[in-house]
């Protein structure tokens, strides 16, 4: 079958969910992606603020399903992935519990998260900077897209929504049983921090899960050595409660917050940071998940998927796209 025999799916969103939907088509679809940000990768975002590097959201991924299983061992061979080396332990005010973590395998992406999603998008058709508003179905069958500043984006035969639950009731003309759907999911906010330190810390671990703080998570980045100076930079997740609370607070009343609960949580002294940078995640993981790997409404010819479908981690998202795929797949034959 040539390409312009082939169905035409529009995919939006170019996190893993998508780019996993995208690469499973390859040969059955011709599939074009569509991403509002500047980078794929969604919510694997990396950080980098000159030679300072950081992985911004996501830090692990880990593997209980078959299926994913073949695809990280894919991605170790491929050198882009990396078992976590990292030392974890869990922190209460500069008391150090050890973490007996043989029973959870942890991966990396290497030389960053970012890594993942960039080699899988390598084969495929993406539209960066391309913010999709508007689905429309057409009487003929098919939808036509359009962007957020009104241009037409194309003409397709099968639309898959591949953003996070709470961005498909940004879309007009998606069917009620998909709105519905995603409307009922809710969302994790999270204030992350990124500080980077002239000199060395010498904390006994590399991350922690931090206990009766703001903080729930920190980590130093561990990236290649000799290229960047990365051994001082730190990664810190607030818990969802304390961003909650904080969250319609200035940026940087939560940098100084979040930098004052890392000494605190370490219990070392304070010392300034080289750079600094703070960001919200205001949809960061779903509470709550569908419990259905993805959806699809045959009637129209569109589907969603991500990690809100199934599970609230990388797994779950790739999991979801997989699924969405293979759903396609039967709708194409
Ligand atoms: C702070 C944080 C820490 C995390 N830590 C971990 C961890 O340690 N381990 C783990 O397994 N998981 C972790 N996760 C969760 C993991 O990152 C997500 O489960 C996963 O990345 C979700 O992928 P997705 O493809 O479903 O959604 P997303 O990654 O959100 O992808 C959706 C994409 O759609 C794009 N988009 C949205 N609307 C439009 C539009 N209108 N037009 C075009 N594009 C659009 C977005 O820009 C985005 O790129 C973390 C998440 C956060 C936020």
């Amino acid at each position: 079958m040539t390409e312009s025999s082939q169905p035409r799916v529009a995919i939006i969103g170019a996190g893993l969910a998508g780019l996993t939907c995208a690469t499973a088509l390859r040969g059955f679809a011709d599939v074009q992606l569509f991403e509002k940000s500047v980078f794929v990768g969604g919510r694997i975002s990396r950080y980098q603020f000159g030679e300072y590097r950081f992985n911004h959201g996501e830090q692990y991924l880990t593997v209980s399903n078959p299926l994913f299983l073949n695809l990280v061992k894919a991605w170790l061979d491929s050198g882009i992935v990396r078992p976590w080396e990292g030392w974890i332990v869990e922190l209460d005010h500069g008391k150090v519990v050890t973490l007996d973590d043989k029973s959870t395998q942890r991966y990396t992406g290497y030389p960053h998260m970012q890594a993942i999603s960039d080699q899988m998008a390598h084969h495929c058709k993406v539209r960066l900077s391309t913010q999709i508003a508007e689905v429309e179905p057409q009487a003929s069958g098919g939808w036509r897209l359009f962007d957020d500043r009104g241009a037409y984006q194309g003409h397709f035969d099968l639309v898959v929504l591949a953003t996070a639950a709470h961005q498909i009731g940004g879309f007009s003309g998606v069917p009620a049983v998909i709105a519905d759907a995603a409307a009922r999911i809710d969302m994790t906010l999270c204030w992350s921090a990124l500080f980077s330190f002239e000199q060395p810390l010498k904390l006994p671990f590399d991350s922690a899960f931090v206990l009766n703080s703001p903080l729930s998570w920190i980590s130093r980045f561990q990236g290649v050595e000799g290229t960047h100076r990365d051994d001082e930079c730190w990664v810190m997740h607030a818990s969802p409660e304390w961003s909650m609370q904080y969250a319609a607070s200035f940026r940087g009343r939560i940098m100084h917050a979040l930098l004052d609960a890392f000494f605190e949580a370490c219990d070392i002294d304070a010392q300034k940071p080289l750079t600094s940078s703070v960001h919200c995640w205001k949809h960061a993981l779903p509470i709550n998940t569908l419990g259905q790997d993805c959806l699809f409404d045959d009637q129209t010819a569109i589907g969603a998927c991500g990690d809100w479908c199934t599970a609230p981690r990388i797994e779950g998202a790739v999991l979801s796209g997989f699924s969405m795929a293979d759903r396609i797949m039967k709708a194409i034959r």
